[in-house]
């Protein structure tokens, strides 16, 4: 009787502990994805790339003898539908750490233990489970440079190499991709925005093995806006096309080999992990104030206000701002440096609860992942934990004149003003919906607010909030 290997954020064949298990036991394998409602609840941009991951992953499947299931629908009811058609007695996934998937998934063992299919959660999104690590009070980790000495000497163990899938001698009935339509809510050019998007685990891959090259440069050069410092690898580790061990043995690799950055680079993957930790231990960080003493600040929370429209469309009127924001909409990837800066800006000098800026970027990135971008917005609102000091407020033209000393990224994405602007800066204006009336021949729009004045007023809020 075959096993059934519930994929949903691990759409690789290698380095995949569950995938593993199920071929050992020599049984056929009925690889399945489930639209449920809460991948229906993705935002646009991660939802039109969860579709080309998809895509890249059924050929993979097929290259390797096998088909991956597309079925729709509440995921236990689905599971027991295919268990009764296929007589498989096992269902197998690797974990997720998020809420709502959590009690998904629990329900879901449970019901099927009752009714004697056995249903077997693996690791594979992490590299160390949440409740595998401790402070020495046996607690969860609040600060992160504790848990990367706690875990930064761990074995790891090595990477799994992709099975052989034996598949069933039936095939049940699948959902076509293309009618699941997950590009429907990307409002804006496809044709503009698809050449950036490299999906799936060979492109996943080739990313790691181009970085490793790079990756002597990466303390030096990862919070430079216009140099490609960083590894690119978010968005394929958030659908976990590739797996982690396999990133962090290259790495340590390089570390031996005596590249500087490695260790740094290992760091960044931990924050990662911090932010699954948290999430996993205080749920709540996804959706409230992290540090309940937050709850009186007087943080603007009208979505539509017309400052937080400017920055969402951005023309804030502060280009690196604009340029940040432009570069996410195009591409659904966004520098971190940027991300600091643009989230630095929405909170303080527009006042804006940092959950509307997440809420967009949830809406925007393709790497987009519940914890690390509900864990980023906090830190830099000064809600979360380990949180960036709120009074610390980012200048954003010190910010450019550091991270990007000639203009290069602001070039690159502000096309007003320029002679002959980039075709990455006109792309902004194909990309965005007519509706935006936006125009790449028009003036440079003037600030929304003041700097000098927004940070004014964000540090007095700040003083009142503390004396209140
Ligand atoms: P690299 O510098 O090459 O880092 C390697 C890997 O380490 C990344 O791929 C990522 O998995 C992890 N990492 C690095 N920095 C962080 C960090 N600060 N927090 C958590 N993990 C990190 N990252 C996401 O993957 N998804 C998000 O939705 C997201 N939202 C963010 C929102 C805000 C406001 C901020 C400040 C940061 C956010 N980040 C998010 C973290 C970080 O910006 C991205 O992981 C990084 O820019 C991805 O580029 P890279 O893979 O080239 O990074």
């Amino acid at each position: 009787s075959p096993i059934i290997m519930w994929f949903r954020r691990d759409l690789r064949l290698s380095d995949h502990s569950a995938l593993n298990a199920a071929a050992q036991t020599g049984r056929p394998i009925l690889p399945v994805f489930i639209l449920d409602d809460l991948v229906q609840s993705l935002g646009a941009a991660p939802k039109w790339r969860l579709g080309l991951g998809l895509e890249a992953f059924g050929r993979s499947l097929s290259q390797a003898g096998s088909r991956l299931i597309l079925r729709r629908g509440d995921a236990l009811t689905v599971l027991q539908k295919l268990i009764a058609d296929t007589a498989a007695t096992a269902v197998y996934w690797s974990r997720a750490y998020d809420p709502e998937a959590v009690a998904r998934d629990a329900l879901i063992k449970s019901v099927l233990a009752k009714q004697g299919v056995k249903a077997k959660s693996f690791a594979g999104h992490l590299l160390f489970e949440p409740w595998t690590v401790a402070n020495q009070a046996g607690q969860p980790f609040r600060v992160f440079t504790p848990m990367w000495r706690s875990v930064q000497d761990r074995d790891v163990a090595a990477p799994e190499a992709a099975p052989t899938i034996i598949a069933p001698s039936r095939w049940p009935a699948s959902d076509n991709l293309a009618d699941w339509n997950l590009s429907k809510e990307m409002n804006r050019g496809a044709a503009v925005v698809a050449p950036f998007v490299r999906p799936g685990e060979s492109a996943a891959f080739e990313t790691l093995h181009r970085f490793l090259e790079r990756i002597p440069n990466y303390s030096r050069d990862r919070d430079r806006l216009d140099v490609q410092g960083t590894s690119d690898l978010s968005e394929y580790l958030s659908l976990g096309e590739i797996g982690l061990r396999v990133v962090w043995h290259a790495v340590q690799r390089a570390a031996m080999n005596g590249a500087k950055g490695a260790d740094a680079y290992l760091r960044q993957l931990v924050w990662r992990e911090f932010a699954y930790h948290l999430m996993y231990h205080t749920p709540h960080l996804l959706s409230a104030n992290w540090k309940p003493d937050w709850n009186m600040f007087p943080w603007n929370t009208d979505a539509n206000h017309p400052a937080v429209l400017a920055w969402r469309q951005a023309r804030t009127g502060i280009p690196v701002v604009d340029a940040g924001l432009r570069q996410m909409f195009v591409t659904g990837r966004m520098h971190n440096r940027a991300r600091m800066i643009v989230a630095s800006y929405l909170t303080k000098h527009l006042m804006t609860h940092w959950k509307i800026g997440m809420n967009w970027f949830a809406d925007c990135l393709i790497d987009w992942d519940p914890a690390s971008n509900a864990m980023g917005w906090q830190w830099v609102a000064g809600s979360g934990p380990d949180a960036s000091p709120f009074f610390r407020i980012f200048n954003p033209l010190t910010q450019q004149q550091k991270f990007d000393p000639d203009r290069e990224y602001l070039m690159q994405w502000i096309a007003e003003g320029q002679a002959d602007p980039a075709a990455t800066a006109l792309s902004y204006f194909q990309a965005v919906p007519r509706s935006w009336m936006l125009d790449p021949r028009a003036d440079y729009p003037s600030p929304v607010v003041d700097l000098a004045v927004g940070r004014a007023r964000a540090l007095a809020a700040y003083e009142g909030r503390k004396n209140g």
